[in-house]
């Protein structure tokens, strides 16, 4: 048998190989200049990531995490407030909810986009309104895989229900909907450069996107352990949660070479398209709005044992997310049991991610589809 050659998931080295001359230079310069903490590159990056998105202030932190934690401690939401986030995501849109006190709502998604299901978010807030033993006070909604959630319709909820909304574009910055980007499309956008994300660090990293200036000066303050006009006057309770210069300076080179990156995952995309048409549920694309691709997310029966035969091939997968936060242990005192979410649920055991990175040429993924071929039996 021949030996098999391993497709990466996710090629950070090729991008390095791209940028090494850029990226070596940004380190070094850090480290010749010592201001490792908020130092000019750090307000340069941001001055860039606000526009590339067209948004009017962008605010750096540690993570992702901390971005959306920020997002709602700058709300003031906190005990006796409902939040409402999809189950079908990552532990963090959740996570944050709790560590302020406030009660995660969770909420169903759409089966083919994987994005909040508006129809259900609607009931969940009149059913919240109509106990009357919580405030609704937010919605979280999250890009999965890339493609923008339907902010149109997000947008108008939030305001006659008077909710904040939240975007949680961890997997999503450089993506679009009408050819607004995200950052733009609701109030707050929070990001992460986390190394896997398609604008990756090498290391943590976050940002928080807005068009509003005092929302975006609480969150200079809080980042920045609740700073008021002077180092040592604290206006508020805040965290420790500043984006490191040396990851501000290596976003640089790798924002000027994004919106060529994310060309490459969108022709990688429609290469799977092609090549898995009619052999598996491809991932919804909705008009107008363009994914960032950070995961090309099919369904499939057998899921385990497709994913076994394409690691035999030297092919990786991953599922994102074996279980909906609705039935994890750690939420089990806002979950709704088994049977409550559906959709989430039934994604959960069906969903597999193929590698994809804007490094995987043609001939890769044909590599790629023919082994779905093979496992599928066609
Ligand atoms: C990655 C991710 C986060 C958290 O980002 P970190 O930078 O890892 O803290 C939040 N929400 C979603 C949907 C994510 O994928």
């Amino acid at each position: 048998m021949n030996r098999v050659v391993p497709i990466p998931f996710v090629d950070l080295k090729a991008q390095y190989v791209r940028l090494k001359t850029e990226i070596d230079a940004a380190i070094t310069a850090v480290l010749e200049h010592g201001r490792f903490i908020l130092g000019p590159e750090v307000a340069e990056f941001e001055r860039r990531l606000a526009a590339h998105c067209g948004a009017a202030h962008a605010v750096s932190c540690a993570n992702g995490t901390d971005a959306l934690q920020i997002a709602l401690m700058a709300e003031e939401i906190g005990p006796g407030d409902a939040v409402f986030v999809p189950s079908f995501t990552f532990t963090a849109t959740a996570e944050v909810v709790l560590l302020l006190g406030a009660t995660p709502v969770f909420c169903d998604v759409d089966g083919t986009d994987y994005n909040l299901d508006v129809a259900d978010l609607e009931r969940r807030v009149a059913e919240i309104h109509r106990e009357g033993r919580l405030k609704p006070r937010a919605v979280i909604a999250v890009d999965l895989f890339g493609l923008p959630a339907d902010y149109t319709a997000l947008n108008d909820l939030a305001a006659r229900e008077r909710l904040f909304l939240l975007a949680d574009a961890a997997q999503s910055f450089g993506a679009a909907a009408n050819g607004v980007k995200v950052g733009k499309l609701a109030p707050v956008t929070a990001t992460s450069f986390f190394p896997a994300k398609p604008l990756g660090c090498y290391g943590d990293g976050g940002a928080l996107l807005t068009d509003d200036d005092e929302r975006a000066a609480n969150y200079r303050s809080i980042r920045v352990h609740g700073q008021g006009g002077g180092k040592y006057e604290i206006a508020r309770i805040g965290l420790n949660s500043r984006l490191d210069t040396l990851q501000a300076a290596l976003l640089l080179p790798k924002l000027a070479i994004f919106d060529d990156e994310i060309a490459a995952r969108e022709r990688l995309a429609a290469h799977y398209d092609t090549g898995l048409a009619g052999l598996v549920v491809l991932p919804g694309r909705r008009a107008g709005r363009q994914s960032a691709w950070a995961q090309y997310t099919i369904q499939l029966d057998e899921r385990d044992r497709v994913a076994a035969a394409l690691q035999a091939q030297g092919i990786p997968t991953a599922v994102y997310y074996p279980r909906p936060m609705h039935l994890q242990s750690a939420y089990a005192a806002h979950g709704t049991g088994p049977g409550s979410l559906p959709v989430s649920e039934r994604l959960s055991a069906r969903v597999l991610s193929l590698p994809m990175h804007p490094y995987l040429d043609d001939t890769g993924a044909e590599r790629v589809c023919a082994a779905v071929r093979a496992a599928c039996g066609n």
